[in-house]
């Protein structure tokens, strides 16, 4: 009789997976190929003692209470609002774009009621498909492509070596265009960083008499030996696979990380360069995590196709890919012997909030039917 349950992958979908399971009276073995937990959410002080996020700039922020509840019980929060300005036109404007990124751009004095006149006449003035096919019609149809063209499509084809028309408008639908003089990247009702880091908080959630974490291991070495009565799997879904319907493509990145001896390097925590430069944008650590330092570090991002599976590619391609392993996934899921559950394992571009609200409502289903 199988008497415990296994945990593919120790980042925030598997740590949420292992506590529940925890929680609930089962023994928990988490596997992870790393050397570290946290998975794409680790961060870390480097050499020069300031605290970074390892694979690029990480921001908490959700609507679900559930979801905050559930973290707040591992961590307290550094109350942050996200700001970013992009580079377009040789100025640093507000992004997403708002009424002073118009007023800025264009020169105006511009009300609220006018901005959404002129995005309407900007709007009017453009080609694109109603509803929308793809990112480039998505984006033209809120704010014209004039817009589209300054702040959009450059980055677009740099972050994901595609034709924006390739991509799909879901992508679009993270950035929001606004009439008032909101400059905050994000407008949830929760937003912040865990206050001694995401690591630090992970690291509370997988802190459980229950639990045990091996890292530095590849579940595919052991599965054989590894049989619990749950798998729960966040690892690539196409690799689970064997790559039977062909590979998934994950975009990754380069990451530069600089320390300069300043106390800033830059005005903001991001600054986009939509247009100019190989790198789509640089993050400045320590707006994000209130440390206090004379020091600052930086990280610049290029989009790279080969390395860690950062970033899922939603063309029509994948997502067909995606649909044939979902549906093999449906059959295990059915045995009630696994799940799959992440980023990665669902391939699909969740926020970190939304990971954690996917092995909520996923384990306790399985709870509750087992
Ligand atoms: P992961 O964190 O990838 O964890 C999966 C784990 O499984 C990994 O640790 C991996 O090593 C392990 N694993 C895989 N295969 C195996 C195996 N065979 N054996 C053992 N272990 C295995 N979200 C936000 O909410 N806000 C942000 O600002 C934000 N910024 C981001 C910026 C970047 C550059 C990236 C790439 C992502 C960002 N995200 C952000 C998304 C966030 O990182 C993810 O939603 C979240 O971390 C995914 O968690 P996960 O557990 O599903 O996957
Ligand atoms: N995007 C853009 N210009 C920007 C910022 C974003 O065109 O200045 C597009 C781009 O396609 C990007 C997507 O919007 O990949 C989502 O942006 P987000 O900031 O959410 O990306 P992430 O933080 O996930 O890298």
């Amino acid at each position: 009789m199988k008497n415990f349950c296994v945990v593919v992958g120790a980042g925030l979908a598997g740590a949420t997976a292992a506590r529940v399971l925890a929680e609930a009276g089962e023994r928990v073995f988490v596997v992870e190929k790393l050397k570290h937990i946290a998975g794409h959410a680790h961060d870390e002080f480097n050499e020069d003692g300031i605290l970074i996020h390892t694979y690029g700039p990480h921001i908490f922020h959700t609507k679900s209470e559930r979801v905050f509840r559930f973290l707040s019980k591992f961590t307290r929060w550094h109350y942050y609002q996200h700001k970013v300005l992009s580079y377009v036109d040789g100025m640093l404007v507000p992004f997403p774009i708002n009424r002073d990124t118009i007023a800025q751009l264009f020169g105006l004095e511009i009300s609220a009621n006018d901005v959404e006149k002129f995005l309407a006449q900007e709007v009017k003035y453009s080609d694109f498909r109603e509803p929308p096919e793809n990112f480039e019609d998505a984006v033209i149809s809120q704010v014209g492509r004039r817009l589209y063209e300054k702040f959009f499509m450059n980055y677009t084809r740099k972050q994901w070596n595609r034709d924006p028309k390739e991509l799909s408008a879901e992508v679009a639908k993270r950035i929001p265009t606004r009439s008032n003089r909101d400059s905050r990247y994000f407008s949830d009702q929760y937003q912040g960083l865990p206050k001694f880091g995401y690591t630090k908080m992970i690291e509370n959630i997988l802190d459980h008499p229950k639990i045990s974490v091996l890292t530095n291991c590849d579940y595919f070495e052991i599965a054989e030996e590894l049989k619990g009565k749950l798998i729960v799997y966040t690892g690539p879904l196409d690799e689970y696979f064997d790559d039977m319907y062909g590979d998934l493509e994950y975009r990754s990145l380069r990451l530069v990380f600089e320390t300069h001896e300043e106390e800033h390097y830059q005005p903001v925590a991001v600054v986009n360069y939509p247009n100019d430069y190989d790198w789509t944008r640089i993050t400045e650590y320590k707006y994000m995590t209130g440390q206090k330092s004379s020091k600052t570090t930086v990280c610049y991002e290029y989009p790279i196709d080969r390395g860690e599976p950062y970033y899922v590619v939603m063309t029509d391609e994948n997502m067909h890919r995606r649909e044939q392993y979902m549906k093999e996934v449906s059959k295990l899921e059915d045995t009630g012997e696994f799940l799959f559950v992440g980023r990665l394992a669902e391939y699909k571009y969740y926020n970190m909030d939304q990971v954690v609200a996917r092995a909520l409502e996923k384990v306790l289903k399985w709870l509750k039917e087992a």
